[in-house]
């Protein structure tokens, strides 16, 4: 039987309408419009679509957003001022430093030099560290992460004691939701390059997520029957039969993954749409704690 597909398209599309909501809510009070900056350093193409997609999605849900940019060859401490003086900023509530950032840069220093209140993407090492801690709770919560357990959680009645793999460990996608489903009480585990039998272990999982990077890698044997499949993958490849010579695709074979798992995102339409959604959010949030200063 071919798994119900979760569309995380109209999930996305419900979350952006209530923050569009409460955005008309705050300003008819007479509160200001919730405001957003991003940072881009360098010119990395990929980088400036996703920036320029955060823009509009804000335009849309009535968050004013600011863009800044500066060149690849831009200092360390020419990106932390800015940093700082976006922290200043009364206007700005979630400032958004769009990674990878050029090698140059020491990223982590970066990250640390934004306002705790105002880190809407989750990756000051405080906000991580927390997430990482029982009992801690972090003041936002990574996007792509948060929007995976979303559809989890409206898939499943519960995560808890559910045997959850997570393929991939990077800090942005992998190592939070591994964390986050820790946190639903999952028993989790987290695999990677090294991992020994990656079809073996993947056959254990009631609830799977991929976040390699890497076309068709999960094959429709190594699922199984009725997991939950969650691929947040996004992998450009050729297809000469598509409009522009190329498609996307996740990690997961779809159309034998389909047949033997329970539920499925598709690629593109699945976690994608939720990784803005959940931005908008986090930066509703972070207005709304401002209110409170
Ligand atoms: P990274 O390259 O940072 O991490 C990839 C992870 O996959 C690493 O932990 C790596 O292991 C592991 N890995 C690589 N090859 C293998 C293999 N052969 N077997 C097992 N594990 C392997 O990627 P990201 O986490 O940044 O992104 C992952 C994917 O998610 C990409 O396709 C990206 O485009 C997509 N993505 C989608 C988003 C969305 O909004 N939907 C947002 C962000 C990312 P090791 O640690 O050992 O090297």
């Amino acid at each position: 039987m071919s798994a119900t597909i979760i569309d995380g398209a109209a999930y996305a599309e419900k979350i952006r309408a209530e923050v569009t909501g409460k955005v008309k809510q705050r300003v008819a009070a007479g509160k200001s419009a919730p405001g957003l900056a991003t940072v881009l350093v360098g010119d990395d193409p990929a980088s400036h679509v996703y920036v320029r997609s955060k823009h509009k999605a804000c335009q849309a849900a009535g968050i004013a957003s600011f863009g800044y940019e500066l060149p690849a060859n831009a200092s360390q401490e020419q990106v932390e001022a800015l940093v700082k003086q976006l922290n200043d900023d009364p206007r700005v509530n979630g400032i958004l430093v769009q990674l990878p950032m050029p090698a140059s840069i020491d990223e982590e220093r970066v990250l640390s030099a934004i306002k705790l209140e105002k880190d809407v993407d989750g990756f000051h090492p405080i906000n991580i560290g927390r997430l990482a801690q029982k009992g801690r709770t972090p003041l936002f919560v990574p996007c792509t992460p948060s929007g995976v357990i979303y559809l989890l959680e409206h898939t499943l009645p519960s995560l808890a004691g559910v045997n959850a793999v997570v393929l991939g460990r990077s800090n942005i996608v992998g190592m939070p939701v591994a964390l986050l489903l820790i946190r639903a009480n999952a028993t989790v585990t987290l695999a990677h390059s090294h991992s020994k039998d990656l079809p073996g272990i993947i056959r254990q999982a009631d609830v799977l997520v991929t976040a390699v990077g890497r076309s068709n890698m999960v094959r429709g044997d190594w699922v199984k029957p009725g997991a939950v499949v969650i691929d947040v993958g996004i992998n450009r490849i050729e297809d000469k039969t598509a409009p522009k010579g190329t498609r996307l695709v996740g990690d997961v074979v779809f159309d034998e993954v389909k047949e033997v798992a329970g539920a499925i995102t598709p690629v593109p339409g699945g976690v994608g749409p939720m990784t803005i959604a959940m931005l908008l959010r986090n930066t509703l949030s972070a207005a709304e704690l401002a209110d409170k200063k």
